[in-house]
């Protein structure tokens, strides 16, 4: 498990914990104001300068010796504070978890305060301009989106069923979207987003500048060798590129260090050769999340 398992999971998985998603957290924090205060200022606020960093240019920067490491550091402490926020312009407490279907699952059924919602993703309409209805929200969140025309999307129906909910996130996982899980802020959970990489804000950062904007699942992919015909298929499925022919053999190969354990090479796979295991049971890459 996790560090965040182990100190918020009460014995199991953070995202997991009913705690999280209560209205006891919602009071305490004063959340519908706080959240109302963010999301009225979402796309101003991803621009903003933050300890006097924008991230408009930031490749550059990141890229420079001495600045890229201040702010890689910078950035992974703010957003992995654990520790309710002051200030709601700063993108701090925002701490999140690939999760497999089956886990995003488990949250909806058992966990997911109502109302239930499913708004635009703001990452996808930044980056490319294209509204996508495809984060499910829950509790207070659902409430405060609701008064934001530019995140509910144009279809009649937005406030789903924890049975809509389900079939519309399998639907997004076997497109291939990664599923996600966020504290917003910590300690609320209030998002399960369905995710492509590099668009989303969450997932960019770690892949492509080492940032720890997000974990790493609890699993990681099996192979089932004798199950496999080598037909590529899940190759080209796999949003990190963790799976690729050996030059020589031209038999599959996984990179595990790669691997996210986001599940979503398993919907392509025609012989059922690919399953999840608890990363803590796979020695080469237990604890690294
Ligand atoms: S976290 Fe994922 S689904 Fe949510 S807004 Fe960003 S890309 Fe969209
Ligand atoms: S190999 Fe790992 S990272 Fe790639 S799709 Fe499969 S589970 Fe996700
Ligand atoms: S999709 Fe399945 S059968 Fe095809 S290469 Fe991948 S693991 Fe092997």
């Amino acid at each position: 498990m996790c560090e965040l398992c182990m100190k918020h999971g009460a014995g199991g998985k953070w995202y997991l914990n009913a705690k999280h998603y209560s209205d006891e957290v919602v009071e305490k924090y004063g959340l519908y104001d706080f959240l109302l205060e963010q999301y009225k200022n979402f796309e101003q606020m991803s621009v903003r300068k933050v300890s006097g960093f924008s991230p408009v240019g930031m490749d550059y920067r990141m890229r420079m010796p001495i600045i890229g490491r201040i702010i890689k550091n910078m950035a992974g402490n703010m957003l992995n504070k654990q520790r309710f926020p002051k200030d709601p312009f700063k993108p701090e407490s925002h701490i999140g978890q690939i999760v497999p279907m089956e886990d995003a699952i488990a949250i909806i059924e058992e966990c997911a305060a109502e109302p239930i919602i499913e708004k635009n993703c703001m990452c996808r309409y930044m980056s490319r301009g294209e509204k996508e209805a495809c984060c499910i929200n829950f509790g207070v969140m659902s409430e405060v989106i609701s008064q934001l025309p530019r995140f509910v999307p144009e279809k009649d129906k937005f406030h789903l069923t924890r049975k809509e909910a389900v079939e519309r996130f399998k639907a997004h996982n076997r497109k291939g979207y990664i599923g996600t899980i966020w504290f917003g802020p910590f300690p609320y959970i209030n998002n399960l987003c369905s995710c492509e990489s590099p668009e989303c804000a969450g997932i960019r950062p770690r892949v492509d500048f080492g940032i720890m904007s997000v974990h790493k699942a609890e699993y990681v992919i099996g192979l089932e060798k004798n199950r496999c015909d080598d037909c590529g298929a899940c190759i080209i499925k796999c949003p990190f590129n963790a799976i690729e022919k050996d030059p020589y053999s031209r038999k599959i190969k996984i990179d595990l260090d790669k691997c996210f354990g986001c599940g979503v090479c398993r919907h392509v796979c025609p012989n059922d050769a690919l399953f999840l295991l608890p990363r803590d049971i796979v020695p080469e890459v237990a604890g690294k999340y």
